[in-house]
């Protein structure tokens, strides 16, 4: 295969290109603007891979896609470029609506151009993997309800509303221009490499500096939890095996209480990294816990019914939530230079215009 990520400086798509060079012999193209949530130090291990490359490209610019499309003749494209900060969505929803959706449809449209003009086997064998979130579903009410693939959708914030639009889109056209497609949407990811705003690497590194550990509301929303090398493998097992057309849901059976993820962190550096005995400084990281102004629309339970693509494609998650949470915490604890260049801006000192 020859994969073209999009967002694969990103949190789940580095994962997704790591696993891809590590574990296959697949070629890969990058294609990312480089926004502030695109990261190349997280793939330091394998950019030297002649497997690798990279093109820093925004997917709302056609013109540079018809050119990597030419240059890079992909056989699969796996689309995760997205803003994806809900908290950002709602200060400022206009890059969500431009990237997510406006970007969808020119990456769409390029790759139309490119899979109409392929041979017809080429052409059948083609796929384009739109990667999304469990959040175009809304929220759940009953405690025992669980998120399928038909699920209808009702998205709560602009982030999951321009999701939920890119998902029409890519469906669309399925339907009418019969691209070759395929849709997953996975619930609340986390482990290494993932950006500093996002609530279990924000607690981990706040606890860190002894900050406040900020839990909106009464913390008792509630996630449905996957270890972000669980969804690389889900991803790479859909993009290769799964029925065109279809959608998959992709969860870790993992329904967590925002406060009960917290608390876990806090109880892992409470082991791995304990506050030194000291009669002004608190004994445990609990103490850090704050809790703020809950955020407006937040939806209050997501869980996903992943039985579909463990039944078809035989996918489970390796890590359970205990298992996953402790190796995060000490990957964050064993790679604090990638952090603490991140927390600086440094990783961001000699990218082309891509300040955002
Ligand atoms: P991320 O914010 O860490 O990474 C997004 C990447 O996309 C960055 O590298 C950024 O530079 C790039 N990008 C943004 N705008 C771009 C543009 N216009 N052109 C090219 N590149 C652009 O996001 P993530 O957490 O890795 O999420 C990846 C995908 O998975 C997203 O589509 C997201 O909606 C979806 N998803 C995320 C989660 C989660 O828990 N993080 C869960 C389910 C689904």
């Amino acid at each position: 295969m020859r994969v073209l990520v999009t967002g694969g400086a990103g949190f789940i798509g580095s994962a997704v290109i790591r696993h891809l060079i590590d574990s296959t012999v697949t070629e890969v193209a990058n294609l990312d603007k480089l926004t502030y949530a695109g990261n190349l130090e997280s793939l330091a291990s394998v950019a030297t891979s002649s497997r690798y490359r990279f093109y820093q490209v925004d997917i709302c610019d056609s013109i540079a896609l018809d050119m990597v499309f030419r240059e890079f003749q992909p056989t699969a494209v796996m689309h995760l470029a997205a803003e994806s900060h809900v908290d950002r969505s709602i200060d400022g929803p206009s890059d969500f609506i431009q990237t997510n959706i406006v970007g969808t449809y020119s990456l769409l449209e390029a790759t139309r151009r490119y899979w109409s003009d392929l041979p017809a086997t080429e052409k059948s064998a083609f796929r384009f993997h739109h990667i999304s979130t469990d959040e175009v579903y809304g929220d759940l009410e009953g405690t025992d309800d669980l998120f399928t693939e038909t699920t209808p959708y009702a998205p709560s914030s602009p982030y999951s509303a321009s999701k939920a639009s890119s998902d029409h889109l890519v469906r669309a056209w399925q339907r009418t221009y019969g691209l070759p497609v395929l849709v997953t949407n996975c619930s609340n990811n986390y482990g290494p490499y993932h950006f500093p705003e996002k609530l279990v690497p924000h607690v981990i590194l706040n606890a860190l500096a002894s900050k406040p550990l900020p839990v909106y509301g009464d913390g008792s929303q509630i996630r449905d939890w996957l270890y972000v090398e669980d969804h690389a493998r889900a991803l790479v097992e859909v993009v290769t095996n799964g029925i065109v057309g279809e959608t998959y849901n992709i969860g870790g059976h993992n329904e967590k209480r925002n406060l009960e993820v917290v608390e876990a962190i806090c109880e892992l550096l409470d082991e791995l990294a304990p506050l030194e005995a000291d009669r002004e400084q608190a004994s445990s990281y609990k103490e850090l816990i704050t809790f703020v102004k809950d955020r407006p629309g937040h939806d209050r339970r997501y869980a996903i019914d992943a039985s579909k693509i463990e039944r078809e494609l035989g996918w489970l998650p390796q890590e359970t939530f205990e298992t996953g949470l402790r190796k995060t915490v000490q990957w964050y604890l064993d790679n604090r230079q990638w952090w603490q260049r991140v927390l600086s801006g440094d990783y961001r000192l000699g990218r082309l215009g891509s300040d955002h």
